[in-house]
């Protein structure tokens, strides 16, 4: 199976190549076989692609709001023309079932470069009276943003990050992820296509040096991480430093709260989607499950049978549900919560296992886990596993539950499933978590802000919200009268 893109980096409308960059090899994590030879960024690469960026964003910035948001829109039609060859090739660099990528992950980035496509020409300012004076103030970008990708979700991250930026009158470059450096490279062709001028999405390849050099260079205003809390520290300070702007989406233990009075089977359906899609590695799963007494049996009799069902399988046939995780190293990191899990007292009900499946035993798989009894103080119910492996908590009262879920360092997500919607709103109020659902889980549409409280994050993606986040506020003051001066 070869993916090789015709150069690692994007620059200035070509692809470039600098061989004498640390080498990285692109694995299919289905069977650990390398499909792509890529080269991460040099100095070079990096202030050419600085320069190409900072070149291009002037003219950009000075169109029609509506002319930059045209092109955006067609560069969504192109790539939802090409969302059966994006999702392959996403299948290929992450391992995540095709059944997901074809409908979740080029579909994600189209609907932000449409959204953003049409909105960014009613995105202004506004104007303030004075009495007699007034003053008004002017939405202007930033310049040169940079945008790092996490592995999880890489043609999403892109879009998500782009979209905005580009629209708002910014020049991008991405630093995908070191493992799946492929579809960003596909969405830089695309943007090409649909007529965006050469220099403002940029894609450049490497590891965290090369998103710190980035981050420092001085031509360089913003940046936007996609990763773990650790990374988002290191990047923050960074940034910091230089006193640039930042977003952070980092990452989570997100309480998914289920009541009595739910509905199990839309509930077992959440809790799933929320912790085994994308073989559980997305940031704002609700990994700790919390269920009332009364609907605890049946609730977990749902969830088992309905895992079991699960398939796992080769990521390119339409029938699995899951895929692999991204390498053995992730692989070895959830196996180790999952002995954690047991070695601390919880009841492995579901799971827990690394199958070795006919033809891809080099793939990095691990089935989908249930953890019940787990208690608070455990470390698979405090800590980011960041693989398919659910923590079931039990509760009795709804102040008892609300504490609880607000007791940890992270505040992405949270979840509430019950049929009394005052209570589903009282208690999402009391949650401290930016990205929050009643009776769905995990849904996140371009048209709604996206990001954490707390340790999850700073800032937001989608929404109008990321446009501020891409953009700076100048005031205007008018007079209309004398200057009055004492002088
Ligand atoms: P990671 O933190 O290891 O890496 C993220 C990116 O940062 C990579 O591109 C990496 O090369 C780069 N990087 C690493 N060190 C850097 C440095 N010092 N300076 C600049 N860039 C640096 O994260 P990951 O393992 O790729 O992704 C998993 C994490 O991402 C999880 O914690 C998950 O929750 C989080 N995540 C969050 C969201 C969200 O929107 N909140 C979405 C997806 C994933």
């Amino acid at each position: 199976m070869r993916a090789q893109p015709k150069a690692s980096h994007f620059i200035n409308g070509e692809f470039v190549e600098d061989t004498s960059g640390r080498p990285l090899d692109v694995l299919y994590p289905a069977t650990g076989e390398v499909i792509a030879r890529l080269h991460g960024a040099t100095p070079a690469i990096i202030k050419q692609a600085a320069q190409a960026a900072a070149a291009a964003q002037g003219a950009w910035a000075a169109l029609k709001p509506v002319e930059r948001g045209r092109i955006l829109r067609r560069a969504a039609d192109l790539l939802r023309a090409r969302n059966a060859e994006v999702a392959r090739l996403e299948t290929l660099d992450t391992g995540k079932a095709i059944q997901e990528t074809l409908v979740a992950d080029p579909a994600s980035a189209a609907d932000a470069l449409e959204y953003y496509g049409g909105v960014i020409s009613g995105f202004n300012g506004e104007m303030i009276e004075l009495g007699g004076a007034y003053a008004y103030t002017r939405r202007e970008a930033l310049g040169v943003c940079v945008g790092i990708g996490a592995w999880n979700y890489p043609i999403q991250g892109a879009g998500w990050k782009s979209a905005p930026a580009l629209a708002m009158g910014n020049a991008m470059i991405f630093k995908p992820s070191e493992n799946t450096p492929l579809s960003t490279l596909a969405l830089a062709e695309i943007y090409k296509e649909a007529g965006l001028p050469d220099g403002l999405f940029n894609v450049v390849q490497g590891f965290g040096d090369v998103g710190a050099a980035l981050v420092d260079h001085p031509l360089v205003a913003k940046v936007s991480l996609t990763g773990s809390v650790p990374t988002g520290k290191k990047v923050l300070a960074q940034a910091g430093s230089h006193m640039k702007h930042a977003t952070m989406e980092l990452g989570g233990k997100s309480p998914l709260i289920v009541f009595d009075d739910a509905d199990v089977e839309d509930a077992v359906g959440g809790a799933m989607l929320g912790n085994f899609y994308s073989t559980g590695q997305v940031c704002s799963n609700g990994t700790r499950v919390f269920l009332q007494s009364g609907i605890r049996q049946r609730f977990l009799d749902r969830l088992i049978e309905r895992t079991r069902a699960i398939r796992l399988g080769d990521p390119l046939d339409p029938a699995t549900h899951l895929g692999p995780l991204i390498n053995n190293a992730q692989r070895d990191k959830v196996m180790s919560y999952i002995d954690k899990g047991k070695a601390e007292g919880a009841r492995l009900s579901c799971g827990g296992g690394q199958p070795k499946l006919q033809g891809f035993e080099g793939g990095a798989y691990v089935e989908p886990t249930i953890f019940t009894d787990v208690t608070d103080d455990m470390t698979i119910a405090r800590e980011e596993i960041f693989g398919p492996v659910m923590a079931v908590l039990d509760f009795a009262e709804e102040d008892e539950v609300i504490r609880r879920a607000n007791d940890t360092e992270f505040g992405l997500s949270a979840g509430v499933f019950t049929r009394d919607l005052a209570r589903a709103h009282r208690v999402i109020s009391q949650i401290k978590a930016g990205s929050c659902w009643i009776n769905t889980y995990n849904l996140a549409p371009a048209e709604v802000p996206f990001g954490g409280f707390k340790q999850s994050g700073v800032g937001r993606e989608n929404g109008l919200a990321a446009l501020s986040h891409y953009s700076q506020i100048k005031s205007v003051y008018v007079e209309t009268g004398k200057v009055e001066s004492p002088y």
